[in-house]
């Protein structure tokens, strides 16, 4: 690759690059060098001549857009969470991510392109139905965040692309119980061996409505447990006794937990299953919506 990098000063001037040859993307960087450490020495050897984005404007920002909330790819954790019209869902998984120093350049695009199954925000991202902007120098699609990760490390984005933007739901200002747990070796920098991110809502006579339901690092992607979801939806937190063996099964059936160096099949299935019982047998049940914590 000769040393080559590029630096462009506008996202168009980026777009272009990436159109014309064979470019890596870098955001922070915390994924790639990694990555890219284990198999080489440093110097740092990259697959192709970095395209560096994280300096550009045009993809770090977050807009309030009506009912929806707009981040640019390059927004680095640190600014999400820090941002007021973030929705407490998405902070709460920020908080379980890395470290501070991490998180001051790691960029929520990175987060979604590396695709990895323990990505801490995609859990989140799932849940809530989340949208992604690709773009090329023609032209911008856009696709869920569910059909955007086809596998660990793999994706739908053409080699001409960059994700500019991920679209999610803007903060509720009505009260939800929301949870994410993350377990892991220790509780920051260390990738999770399963997460689990679950919200709803619950209405003044105590009926469940949109609940969310999603796990990472049990499946080759993040799972999204529709038909525990439906199970649950409607009915009131005082059934969820009764119910939360059906809706655990029906996580089950949707895992397909595997065996690394983090964790095991086993362990990963049965944590999952405990935690999801523990969330609606006692968790979702006890929630008030004067509950603050959930709301912040
Ligand atoms: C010490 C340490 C602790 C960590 N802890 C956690 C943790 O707790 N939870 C967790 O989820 N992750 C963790 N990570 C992983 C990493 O920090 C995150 O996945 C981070 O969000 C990656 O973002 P980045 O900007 O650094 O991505 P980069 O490394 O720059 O890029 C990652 C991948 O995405 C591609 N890419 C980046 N942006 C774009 C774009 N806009 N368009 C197209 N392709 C793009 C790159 O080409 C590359 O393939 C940790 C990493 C380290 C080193």
């Amino acid at each position: 690759m000769n040393g080559r990098a590029f630096r462009p000063a506008t996202l168009a001037e980026a777009l272009t690059i990436r159109g014309g040859e064979a470019v890596r993307p870098v955001a922070g960087g915390t994924d790639l060098m990694v990555a890219r450490r284990r198999h080489a020495p440093a110097p740092v050897r990259l697959d192709a001549p970095p395209l560096f984005i994280a300096h550009l404007s045009e993809l770090r920002y977050v807009r309030l857009d009506g009912d929806r909330t707009a981040v640019g790819a390059a927004t680095t954790l640190h600014d999400l969470a820090d941002s007021p019209g973030i929705d407490p869902g998405l902070k709460k998984a920020i908080r379980w991510f890395a470290s501070p120093a991490i998180r001051n350049v790691a960029t929520i695009g990175g987060n979604i392109c590396n695709a990895s199954p323990a990505a801490d925000l995609l859990p989140y991202l799932v849940a809530v139905d989340a949208t992604l902007v690709l773009q090329d120098a023609g032209g911008a699609r856009e696709v869920a965040v569910r059909e955007f990760i086809t596998g660990p490390g793999r994706h739908v984005l053409t080699d001409a692309e960059l994700l500019t933007e991920v679209r999610f739901p803007a903060r509720d200002p009505v009260p939800r119980f929301r949870f994410y747990r993350k377990v892991a070796p220790r509780r920051s920098n260390a990738l999770s061996k399963l997460s689990l991110y679950v919200e709803a809502r619950v209405e003044p006579n105590a009926t469940i409505r949109e609940l969310r339901m999603a796990a990472g690092a049990i499946a080759p992607t993040v799972v999204r447990f529709d038909e525990a979801e439906r199970i649950v939806e409607a009915q009131s937190t005082a059934a969820l006794g009764r119910l939360a063996g059906d809706a655990v099964q029906a996580c089950m059936r949707a895992m397909n937990p595997i065996d690394d160096q983090r964790s095991t099949a086993a362990y990963r299935m049965s944590a999952t299953c405990r935690l999801i019982r523990r969330v609606l047998e006692h968790d979702l049940p006890s929630w008030r919506c004067h509950d603050r914590s959930d709301h912040t």
